[in-house]
């Protein structure tokens, strides 16, 4: 079979390799100059290994990325970095039993309480259960009033914004389930790995246009794209066309599909991300923290990763990395505020946690995108898009279809295996 496949993510270059390993005729459409979608990376000069532009690490449980890099023979570091939270501008390490068993902000009895309900949360295979309720609900009711308005609340809060009371438990629990105190990471950096496995689909014969934007697509039973690359616009038919975009962008480019079909994608809903990627010339956080949630919904930043206290600054030259990041609606004025500007509003946060940042400060860069994050909300499973769209031999396969586990590079490896799967089935 021809297919077309448009999106270099890990969704795309997944199922290419595997419609490629059966013998069809691939080609992938990449509007990007380079592979990894919004796992992609850039690299600093004397920079040995490349940074994702919006912070990455995989769980030790992601099994499909996992065994995708074994099958291809790449290299996976594990290491166990620390995890935090930020209370009252007081850091705790809050990873593991035993560190939620030492959290001194709350009484033992309370600390046994929040334990034992993430326990339940963590062992129940149940998910449907929690489809009906949400997370604000059901936290607030049963892990105890102050863990919940000092960890659980602000978490939402800074995560979902307006829909932070409508999240499903099914999104908590899937955090909760999957979260492992290792962590995992492509050497090299997940645009390498992204190389890496566009390099696997060329080899199985396939074919791959970066700056290759799609248009338009169409179908009269025969599939049709229209594309721009090298800046001319070409038309080519397909037998079959797999859309990797979000659904919004899927909507824009498929003038056929018809309006109750568009209406239930426009119902499904996403938030957006504005990260700032700090050079420093010297560690940001004195206790080595990776990860440190902001508990404190008036904090302008939600999460500050030091992604040098995971990864070795040696392939770095030696600088330490730290991203400050937002899940945000994409009318937020971050999207087109500057670096300059927005620290300007992070300032006095920073310098609470490390009042003498801006001396070993080297640069700033920022990137945002307007779909980080599907919004998932109570009964999502019901309202999930199908692979199958209302035109004939084009298929959608994207985050929104992803679920109940929250999105991430190993489940866009699991979506990309189904929708081979289904496209070889239904020739
Ligand atoms: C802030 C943030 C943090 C994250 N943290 C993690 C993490 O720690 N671990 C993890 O595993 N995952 C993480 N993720 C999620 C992960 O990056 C995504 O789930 C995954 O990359 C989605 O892959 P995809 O192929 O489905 O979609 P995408 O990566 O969005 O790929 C779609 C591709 O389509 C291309 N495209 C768009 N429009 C067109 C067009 N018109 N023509 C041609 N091409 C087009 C895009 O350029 C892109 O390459 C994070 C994401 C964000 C935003």
């Amino acid at each position: 079979m021809k297919i077309a496949i448009i999106g270099a993510g890990f969704t795309g270059l997944t199922a290419a390799y595997r419609l490629a390993q059966e013998g069809n005729d691939i080609t992938i459409f990449e509007k990007d100059q380079k592979p990894g979608g919004l796992a992609l990376g850039y690299k600093e000069k004397g920079w040995e290994w490349s940074l994702e532009y919006f912070y990455h690490h995989w769980f030790t449980n992601d099994d499909s990325v996992l065994g995708l890099a074994k099958e291809l023979k790449y290299p996976v570091l594990t290491k166990r970095p620390k995890t935090s939270s930020l209370i009252d501008n007081r850091i705790y390490q809050l990873d593991s039993p035993s560190t939620l068993l030492s959290f001194s902000k709350l009484s033992l009895l309370e600390r046994i309480q929040m334990g034992l309900v993430l326990a339940f949360l963590r062992y129940n295979p149940f998910w449907n259960l929690f489809e009906n309720i949400t997370a604000a609900s059901f936290l607030n009711k049963t892990i105890g009033r102050k863990a919940y308005l000092i960890l659980w609340q602000p978490l939402l809060v800074s995560k979902f914004g307006e829909y932070a009371d409508k999240i499903a438990l099914t999104w908590f629990w899937s955090r909760i389930k999957k979260r492992t105190t290792y962590l995992a990471y492509p050497q090299g950096g997940f645009l390498h790995f992204a190389q890496h496995l566009a390099d696997a689909v060329l080899n199985k014969g396939g074919k791959i246009y970066f700056q290759a934007e799609l248009n338009q697509v169409k179908s009269d039973g025969v599939p049709s794209i229209s594309y721009t690359i090298n800046n001319q616009s070409k038309i080519e038919n397909f037998d079959k066309v797999i859309i990797t975009l979000p659904s919004f962008a899927f909507i824009k480019i498929a003038p056929q599909l018809p309006e109750n079909y568009k209406k239930s994608l426009t119902n499904l809903k996403g938030i957006g991300a504005v990260v700032l990627v700090l050079r420093f010339k010297k560690k940001f956080f004195a206790d080595d923290t990776y990860w440190l949630n902001i508990c404190d919904t008036q904090a302008p930043v939600l999460a500050v990763v030091e992604h040098t206290n995971f990864i070795d600054k040696k392939h770095y030259n030696n600088e330490h990395l730290v991203y400050l990041g937002n899940y945000l609606p994409n009318n937020h004025r971050f999207f087109t505020m500057s670096e300059k500007q927005i620290m300007s509003e992070f300032d006095n946060f920073l310098t609470k946690i490390n009042p003498d940042y801006k001396k070993d400060l080297i640069a700033i860069r920022k990137f945002s995108t307007p779909f980080a994050q599907p919004i998932f909300f109570k009964n999502y499973g019901k309202m999930i898009p199908t692979f199958t769209t209302p035109l004939q031999n084009i298929y959608l396969a994207n985050m929104q279809q992803v679920y109940p586990w929250d999105r991430g590079t190993n489940y866009a490896v699991e979506l990309g295996e189904k929708i081979a799967r289904l496209v070889t089935d239904s020739h």
